[in-house]
């Protein structure tokens, strides 16, 4: 294991990983593990739009071979959907019904509606005996309710769009992640561009985040795009899934190694 000291650190995140999903997550599987052998993290959601897959089973073994190859799972909400109560301003009412197409389903969540959806996440993966150790919010979008319930679970990390946050720490570190739209070709090719923009301007950062999701995998283009930027930041940086991350990064600062966390007060809004 690297220590942060010396090492600049990558995170590959692959999202909305579901039974539903899966034929093209694994081409994001596939098109990473061309260009790298690198561990990955997965974010898993239990109850994607509420369809519980036919065959678990089948599903369950290909996540165990994952777990057994060196990735994460970790818990990305129940649904996938936003069931809140109904937005009461214009600009909630774009970021949950039109920016984020109605996913972020922990965006306007009362604290116990939020504590329930962990609990059954969390029995999800118990039910198979699976190690969890982070949860990302559909969409990065944690409401107030849901940052309130995060306090009563033992989870090591959540990441917003942002930061990355080191829950039993009070801490979070600056670290906005690369990701690709894929709504339109003007938009995928715009998000390629600007990626481009980004991971050079975040060159000297400690960590680089790269989220992918399922519908990258029908962007040829966009394929290309993200193996050659994992391509250029493993020239520099070591990839390593975020709970590792989480420890390392910990770790080094508990040594005061590498104390650069941005300190977080109780209550304070973590946006
Ligand atoms: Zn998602």
């Amino acid at each position: 294991m690297p220590s942060t000291e010396s090492s600049r650190i990558l995170c590959v995140s692959v999202h909305d990983v579901a039974p539903q999903t899966w034929p093209l997550c694994e081409r994001l599987l596939q098109a990473v593990r061309a260009v790298a052998d690198i561990p990955l993290t997965l974010l898993v959601v239990p109850a994607y739009h509420h369809h519980p897959a036919a065959d678990t089973a089948g599903y369950d073994r290909l996540l165990e071979q994952r777990l057994s190859v060196g990735d994460e799972l970790a818990l990305h909400g129940y649904t996938h959907l936003d069931e809140g109560s109904a937005p009461a301003c214009w600009r909630d009412k774009f970021m949950r019904r039109v920016y984020t197409q109605g996913e972020g389903e922990f965006a306007a969540l009362s604290a116990a509606d939020a504590r329930q959806r962990l609990a059954w996440g969390l029995e999800w993966f118990e039910h198979r005996k699976w190690p969890v150790h982070g949860f990302v919010a559909p969409a990065w979008l944690l409401g107030q309710g849901a940052w309130q319930a995060l306090n009563d679970f033992a989870f090591q990390y959540t990441t917003t769009l942002s930061r990355f946050h080191f829950l039993a720490e009070r801490q979070s570190l600056y670290s906005p992640s690369l990701v690709y739209s894929a709504r339109s070709k003007w938009g995928s090719a715009m998000s390629r561009r600007g990626n481009t923009i980004w991971s050079g301007m975040l060159r000297n950062a400690p960590l680089a985040r790269l989220g992918l999701h399922p519908r990258d995998a029908h962007h040829p283009q966009t394929i290309r795009h993200f193996q050659k930027t994992i391509e250029k930041l493993l020239v520099t940086r070591v990839a390593m899934t975020k709970t590792s991350f989480a420890q390392t990064w910990c770790a080094a600062a508990n040594r005061d190694v590498q104390p650069h966390c941005d300190g977080m007060a109780a209550g304070e809004a973590k946006k």
